[in-house]
Formats: C-alpha cells, sequence, structure tokens
C-alpha cells in the first residue's frame, strides 16, 4: 500500500478537519481526557524508559530563513566557494560544533507528521545549520569546499531518522484501517512508546549510514551514544535480528491503542505493521538559515534526473547550471526571457528542454530568487515563464 493512501485514508477518516497549515505551530498538546486514559493502558511488563515527544524546536517555530521543499536524499551541498568562517562568526559563535554535546537528531531535523499537518506542511524538515554543524562535527573542524560528501552523510543520518518517525506513522495508520478509530494520536502520547520509537529511529540511520558511509559509522556511535533518553539505545538494535525484534516492540505500543482496555500478549508478534514505505515519498524540506544559504549549503534538489544550480560569485551574465543526470553538467543558460545558452554553451534538444520545463514548474521560483540572490547588482523581473505556470513557492 502506497504511503500516499495511508495518508489519505488517515487525513480523510481519522483527522478529520483537524489538520494543521502552518509548520510554525506545534503538533497539538495532549488533551486532558487522552491524558487519564492512557492510564487505564495494560502496559507490557518491562522497566523500558519513559518520556515525551523532544520539544518543538525554534528554528521551526520562527524560521530565520527560507523554507525549501527538497524531497529525498543528496539535495545539499558545499558551495565551491564556501567562506566557512562566516559561519563561524554568523552563526557558531566563533567556536567548533562539539559533537558529544547532548544533541539529538530531532534538534537538528523534525518530523511533522500527517495525523496533524496538512499536504504540504508535513514532512521531514532538515535544518541547514543542523547538517552543516553534524558534518563538520564528524570532520572534526569547519566543513568547507570539497566536503560535499560529508554533508551528504548528515543528511542521511537525520533523514533516515526522522524517515523512521513516518514508517511509525505509517504502520499506526495501518492499525486505524482495521481498528476503524483513531491509534496514532494517543500512540502519539504514550510515554513508553516515545523513547522505543526514538531509540529504533537512530537504529535505523545507523544502520543506514554504516552501509552507505561505513568510515562515519564510528564518530556516528559514538555521537548517538551522548543522547538522551531513548536515542542512546540504539545499540540495541543494531544488527538485522534485534531491530526486528525492537520493531515487534514498536507495533505492540501502536497495537495496545487499537483496543486500550484488552490486554495484550506481550510476545505479540506485531512487526506486520511496518509495511514498505517508500522514503522518497516523503515530502523534505529544508530549513535555510540566509547566513549558511548566502555562504556555505545551498539546497539544489534533484528532481526526475535533473538537477539546476546557480553559483556564488559567478561572472554575469546571470545564469544557471543545468545537470543532466545530477553531478553532469551540460550547460549554462541565460536567465532571462527566453531562457537560453550563454553565448558557447550548448542548446538543449527538445527532449532536455521539456525536462527543464517540468523541473522549473516545480522549483522555477525558489532558482528565480536564488539567482536573484546571487547576483545583488542585477535587478531583474521575474521570467514570464515562471509567472505563466502559476507555480507557487514551495513552502
Ligand atoms: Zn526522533
Amino acid at each position: 500500500m502506497a504511503l500516499r493512501d495511508l495518508v489519505t485514508f488517515a487525513q480523510e477518516h481519522i483527522s478529520r478537519q483537524e489538520l494543521i497549515a502552518d509548520h510554525r505551530l506545534g503538533p497539538p498538546r495532549l488533551p486532558h481526557l487522552e491524558r487519564s486514559a492512557e492510564n487505564g493502558l495494560h502496559m507490557e511488563r518491562d522497566n523500558g524508559p519513559t518520556g515525551e515527544r523532544p520539544p518543538y524546536p525554534d528554528w521551526l517555530r520562527e524560521p530565520a530563513g527560507d523554507v525549501i521543499r527538497v524531497d529525498g536524499l543528496g539535495n545539499l551541498e558545499i558551495d565551491d566557494e564556501a567562506i566557512t568562517s562566516v559561519m563561524v562568526a554568523e552563526i557558531l559563535g566563533g567556536g567548533l560544533p562539539d559533537l558529544y554535546k547532548s544533541t539529538c537528531a530531532d534538534a537538528l531535523a523534525y518530523y511533522l507528521p500527517y495525523h496533524f499537518y496538512r499536504d504540504g506542511v508535513w514532512g521531514i524538515y532538515l535544518r541547514a545549520l543542523g547538517v552543516a554543524y553534524w558534518a563538520s562535527a564528524i570532520k572534526g573542524e569547519l566543513v568547507g569546499p570539497g566536503d560535499s560528501i560529508l554533508v551528504q552523510a548528515a543528511e542521511h543520518v537525520l533523514f533516515n531518522h526522522e524517515a523512521y518517525h513516518c514508517q511509525v506513522e505509517a504502520a499506526a495508520t495501518r492499525a486505524e484501517i482495521v481498528a476503524g478509530r483513531a491509534v496514532y494520536r494517543p500512540y502519539f502520547y504514550d510515554s513508553r512508546a516515545i523513547p522505543h520509537e526514538e531509540a529504533l529511529a537512530n537504529a535505523q540511520a545507523y544502520r543506514r549510514l554504516a552501509r552507505a558511509f561505513s568510515s562515519h559509522a564510528g564518530p556516528l556511535r559514538k555521537w548517538m551514544s551522548k543522547q538522551g533518553i531513548g536515542y542512546s539505545d540504539f545499540h540495541k538494535y543494531v544488527n538485522a535480528r534485534e531491530f526486528s525484534k525492537g520493531q515487534q516492540k514498536c507495533g505492540r505500543h501502536i497495537l495496545r491503542h487499537v483496543s486500550p482496555s484488552r490486554l495484550l500478549p506481550t510476545q505479540t508478534p506485531a512487526d506486520f505493521l511496518f509495511g514498505r514505505v517508500s522514503v522518497k515519498a516523503i515530502p523534505t524540506f529544508v530549513v535555510v538559515e540566509k547566513a549558511i544559504a548566502r555562504y556555505v549549503l545551498r539546497p539544489f534538489p534533484k528532481h526526475n534526473g535533473v538537477v539546476v544550480k546557480a553559483h556564488a560569485r559567478d561572472h554575469p551574465p546571470p545564469h544557471i547550471h543545468i545537470e543532466m543526470p545530477p553531478g553532469t553538467q551540460i550547460t549554462k543558460y541565460i536567465w532571462d526571457e527566453p531562457l537560453r545558452p550563454v553565448p558557447g554553451q550548448r542548446e538543449l534538444s527538445s527532449r532536455e528542454e521539456k525536462r527543464l520545463a517540468n523541473y522549473l514548474d516545480r522549483f522555477g521560483i525558489a532558482i528565480h530568487e536564488d539567482v536573484c540572490k546571487k547576483y545583488p547588482q542585477h535587478t531583474m523581473q521575474m521570467p514570464a515563464f515562471l509567472k505563466q505556470s502559476g507555480v507557487l513557492r514551495t513552502r
């Protein structure tokens, strides 16, 4: 079952019209009634930790920069001429980020569930500064030009942690389809379930990083082991067998809310709730603080085998770099009406042009803003092809 179908079911039949339309608002508070109902639940007899959801971060409550939709992984890279001293001065207050300070993934990224938030708002939010922070901490000094691989590893860790929160929500939705009642909402506030979910989210991030970027697994393990309640238990679930057992337990936490008054056998194999979720289908956003956007890190969203970039301190006229596939620059185009190659650069074939048009439909306005920022001495009108397409800024 596709994630999209689960989302539609949850929003139309479970949450109905209560969806939040603004990412600056945190998830709803636990109603008093549900708090008392929780006390009546039959708890699995274990001495696992209890805890609450991580606090709603200020960088989402009051974002000091742009919120850009990217989707999937591999959208962030370091500008070739990144001035990392600016990052030190403006953002990190002159110090090297301390990897082993007790910062968890959910302070650097956050997941907004579709049971609470509308389409266009729910999804994974990555803080660009958080990504740069983590990458710097792994490197042992501030990241700079040439460190895009570290940025990718950082993005990988934070994304896969948050993606697990979505996978759990999808599992709860499957239970809702069968039960015909709200399960995720009471589960979301279940103080037994929360630390366990965080441990598994970290375990998933660790397992996936160890496969894709094995040389960074050591620092990651160290970082995670210094984190708070739940998070630091990831090490119990890093091998496949233990992870599956951990997921069964997570499933039982969910099933407890299907029929709260009934006693659930402690060994119910409940990981069947965790069907495949295509992580690519999870809407993903990057919150880019202004200083970091200008000097260090840019999201260049990849879509359908196309990436368009505008570089800082590039020569005039204002132009874009077109990569098809990502990583292979095929030409540069002047950012003006009509779009045309920079003199000496090759023209796109009609097929390539179609793909570019499709890309610009989605990201055109964000690119226009980016080009404007990178060529502050030029006043640029929005090209007519963007006005016509009627696309809105992805926020
Ligand atoms: Zn988390």
